[in-house]
């Protein structure tokens, strides 16, 4: 991928920042097929048991113009990608970004013939609270699903790319009822992780299950890999 690239004849939103943790493709793990994956930086909510802690603190990650990123996505989809995964950290604490961006990333899907690439959202927000705002419904106007709720630990669940029960896939366009639709009541017996490994880290993508992710660091260790640091324990 090319991460300087942006694409060509971007819209006046364009001048947005978006602060990020991270992106990552391909990602499996979180959505149907082959995605991008953006996690933003800085979520207020602090569930207990957040698995990405990492991405609480507004002020960590980086700055990142959301031409680049819609120039990822411009990649992504050329080279086949299915979808992209919004992720975080909490997406709705930076709105107006995230509006921009979303725009972005549909106007390039459209413009490279690609308009069955569909993007995703995740946030802690429940959907009551989306409801009343009507800058968080701004903001996720062309998300074609998105994942809502705050996780909680107590309450595990088996429904595909959930992380807890409460938490609601909900389609929001005809792209996504028809992309996630099957999939809205689908368990599945393991959830799927991947399990990335770049200079720095190590990025385990997906909804883990409680103590899977203890179980994988056992795991590792056992190995000779052993963390300095992890985003899951306080
Ligand atoms: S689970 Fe999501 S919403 Fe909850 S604290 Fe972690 S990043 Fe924020």
């Amino acid at each position: 991928m090319d991460v300087n690239g942006a694409p060509a004849g971007a819209p006046p939103a364009a001048g947005a920042v978006l602060r990020i943790s991270e992106v990552l493709g391909p990602i499996t793990a979180l959505g149907p097929g082959r995605r991008l994956g953006v996690w933003v930086q800085g979520c207020p909510l602090a569930c207990a048991g957040c698995m990405s802690r990492h991405t609480w603190d507004p002020r960590g990650g980086r700055d990142v113009p959301v031409t680049r990123l819609a120039g990822l996505w411009q990649d992504a989809l050329a080279d086949g990608y299915d979808g992209l995964t919004v992720s975080g950290g909490e997406p709705l604490a930076q709105p107006a970004a995230l509006t921009a961006f979303l725009a972005l990333a549909d106007r390039v899907r459209r413009e490279a013939g690609r308009p069955d690439a569909d993007l995703l959202v995740y946030t802690g927000w429940e959907e009551a609270e989306i409801a009343a705002s009507p800058v968080a419904g701004e903001a996720l106007r062309l998300a074609d699903a998105v994942v809502t709720g705050r996780y909680r630990a107590g309450e595990p669940t088996s429904l595909v790319w959930r992380g807890s029960a409460n938490q609601r896939l909900l389609p929001r366009t005809p792209l996504g009822r028809r992309r996630y639709g099957p999939h809205l009541e689908r368990s599945a017996e393991r959830p799927e992780l991947q399990v990335r490994v770049t200079d720095e880290a190590v990025h385990v993508i997906g909804v883990p299950r409680p103590g899977e992710l203890s179980a994988l660091e056992r795991d590792l260790a056992a190995r000779g890999v052993t963390f300095r640091e992890n985003t899951w324990r306080p």
